[in-house]
């Protein structure tokens, strides 16, 4: 499963940390409008948390709840917000190694350990006050210059205004760099408590600041709005050539995997000749065959599909994502009950247990209509989405389970919790009460339909 459709709702202020704290000066317009096209897939979510894990130890963070979510975007970029690190797909796909992605995230982890994110909303306040009080100088001078009417005074206040305007953004902007730098520091002290190496993260950084100079815009450190200036990069070496661990190498099935990874996310978001782009080097190799793998999956005939989901099975028979593929090509190849199958094996081999995978299942088990494993599909969607409540598109699924069991009341509670997740709460409401009408007065399933009656919307 990949799923590029799965709306999310970032909380307050993500737009703004893009910014503040993101790899890239650029802020894509779905984010900036507040939502972001969110991907879904067990694989990657189990490949980087397990990244993550060790880094989030050594920062003190692995109890604070801390939650990756992946951005399907081609640029390359990374950034927090919350208790949330956001990673976009473009930079999972750029990253050539494990531990180039690994010191984004000890990056990422150093600026919410640091608080930065709490600071910085402070730090925006003042540069707030100090914008409103620069226009308001300005405005009272240009109203002077008005009434005085001498010429030219007018566009001095107005002059003065941005002036104060660019003092409070340079602020705010030198402010920002002393957290990048800290976040570094912080981000090299979790890679030589894990025993790994900071190279990774110097050559992503790196890459970054040629592709800067490349662009050819302005590269006037306050102008940049993440700046990624020499000294820095210069300073951060230094420190990164220290460690022991420099040399040391990623692990080769972690490289592995990490490259299937790329090649899954190529053959969802690129195509075929980014697939043959990346694997160039080794076009026989098992990363390049699972793209083909997908991309026949996705755009051609499923019985090419399943040919090369069985070379990549017999390859690696225990790898749990290879079944879950097999279950996806099946499912579109209109033979769900031998889906459901390869979906079960994918379960049992999977140790992340992924409520994905168990959705994955259940829309096989659906998709066969027989009533027994309908039944069956329901209470594996159900299972599934008590992992992964905010997995929206698994609940029209859940919905269409209840309906074919004739649950009509069960139906219209699923669409309900799908529209309340996706932050339509409108309609979840109306759905919701809609349900009531058909489900026991005062049963769990009637009492939830009444949470999300009396749900109210958090503002912003
Ligand atoms: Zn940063």
């Amino acid at each position: 499963m990949f799923d590029r459709r799965a709306p999310f709702l970032p909380r307050v202020f993500a737009a703004f940390f893009a910014f503040a704290y993101g790899l890239s000066a650029a802020i894509p317009a779905a984010q900036a409008q507040g939502r972001m096209p969110v991907v879904r897939d067990a694989e990657i979510e189990a490949l980087v948390a397990e990244y993550a894990a060790p880094i989030l130890q050594a920062a003190g963070l692995s109890r604070s709840g801390i939650e990756i979510v992946l951005v399907n975007d081609h640029n390359f970029n990374a950034f927090v917000a919350g208790r949330r690190i956001f990673i976009h797909t473009g930079a999972l796909m750029t990253a050539e190694t494990p531990n180039q992605i690994i010191g984004v995230i000890a990056h990422e982890a150093g600026h919410i350990a640091g608080g930065h994110q709490h600071r910085l909303r402070e730090q925006i306040a003042r540069a707030q006050t100090m914008a409103v009080v620069a226009a308001l100088l300005g405005v009272g001078a240009a109203a002077a210059g008005a009434a005085a009417d001498i010429g030219g005074l007018g566009g001095a206040g107005a002059g003065l205004a941005a002036g104060g305007a660019e003092a409070a953004r340079r602020s705010l902007l030198g402010y920002q760099r002393t957290e990048e730098i800290t976040a570094d520091r912080s981000a090299i002290e979790y890679l030589e408590r894990t025993g790994q190496s900071g190279r990774g993260m110097l050559e992503t950084f790196e890459r970054m600041a040629g592709s800067l100079a490349l662009a050819g815009v302005n590269t006037d450190p306050y102008q940049l709005s993440h700046p990624m200036p020499r000294d820095r990069i210069a300073n951060l070496k230094v420190l990164v050539e220290q460690s022991p661990h420099y040399s040391r190498r990623d692990p080769p099935a972690l490289q592995l995997r990490h490259d299937l990874m790329r090649a899954k996310i190529a053959a969802y978001t690129a195509g075929r000749n980014a697939v043959d782009r990346l694997f160039r080097n080794d076009p026989n190799g098992l990363p390049a065959l699972y793209g083909q793998a997908i991309l026949s999956y996705l755009h051609g005939n499923p019985r090419d599909a399943l040919n090369r989901i069985d070379r990549l099975i017999a390859a690696q028979p225990s790898n749990p994502y290879f079944h879950e593929l097999r279950g996806e090509a099946l499912i579109k190849a209109n033979r769900p009950r031998e889906a459901a199958e390869a979906y079960a094996k994918a379960i049992s081999l999977s140790p992340s247990s992924s409520g994905l995978l168990r959705v994955g299942y259940g829309q096989a088990l659906l998709a066969t209509g027989q009533p027994d494993l309908v039944r069956k599909a329901a209470a594996e969607l159900k299972n599934g989405l008590a992992r992964e409540p905010e997995y929206v598109n698994g609940y029209r699924f859940l919905a269409q389970a209840y309906g074919q069991l004739g649950d009509i009341g069960a139906a219209e509670l699923a669409t309900a919790e799908g529209y309340f997740h996706a932050g339509a709460y409108r309609d979840a409401k109306m759905f919701a009460a809609r349900a009531q009408t058909k489900l026991k007065r005062g049963s769990p399933e009637w009492l939830r339909a009444q949470d999300i009656i009396d749900f109210r919307a958090p503002r912003g």
